[in-house]
């Protein structure tokens, strides 16, 4: 299996910067719940929320998709464990695909009745899909990809830079 550097460890480290800031700012300076969308979305959320200027607590959830009969279930594996009623959430995923997972994720804790939810997701696939996410770090062409955080069978989490797989 190939890999073909997508995007740097420093570009990630720059954009996320300026993702930081937009974030606070979007939420006016008042404490944010960062819901980390395991496993993906560990490394992103471990440096994102550093470049955020808000109080910040971390919650995780863990979904997991499968092929039902006739359309796409999502099931929640891990709920996050502490109340959000009235509080400030923001989703944190890795990437948006279908925008299957991160239409779960908002709708199952918008029924908790948060004060306000935003999503924020590293990369977004140029493709038609079912969700808008409120921020998004990069557009990256319909290929897939793996590293900071991002795996094929469990691997290459670790890399810290973003990678297209070619296999050949
Ligand atoms: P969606 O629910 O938007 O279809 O898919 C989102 C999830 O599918 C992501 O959180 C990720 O776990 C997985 N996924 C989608 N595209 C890719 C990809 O290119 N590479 C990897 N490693 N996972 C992907
Ligand atoms: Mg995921």
């Amino acid at each position: 299996m190939n890999l073909k550097v997508l995007i740097t460890e420093e570009e990630i480290k720059q954009r996320l910067k300026a993702l930081g800031k937009e974030i606070s700012e979007d939420f006016n300076g008042e404490t944010v719940i960062a819901v980390c969308i395991l496993k993906g979305a560990f490394m992103f959320t471990a440096d994102l929320i550093r470049e955020m200027k808000t109080e910040v607590t971390v919650e995780f959830m863990r979904i997991k998709s499968y092929d039902g009969m006739t359309k796409r279930q999502d099931k929640l594996l891990y709920d996050i464990e502490n109340e959000i009623k009235g509080k400030n959430v923001l989703i944190i995923d890795d990437i948006l695909d279908t925008g299957g997972s991160l239409k779960f994720a908002t709708t199952e804790l918008k029924k908790r009745e948060p004060a306000k939810i935003k999503t924020c997701v590293l990369l977004e696939k140029e493709r038609e899909k079912d969700f808008k996410a409120d921020f998004v770090g990069f557009k990256i062409p319909d290929k897939f990809v793996v590293g900071y955080g991002l795996d094929v069978n469990e691997l290459y989490r670790d890399l810290p830079y973003i990678a297209v797989v070619e296999n050949d």
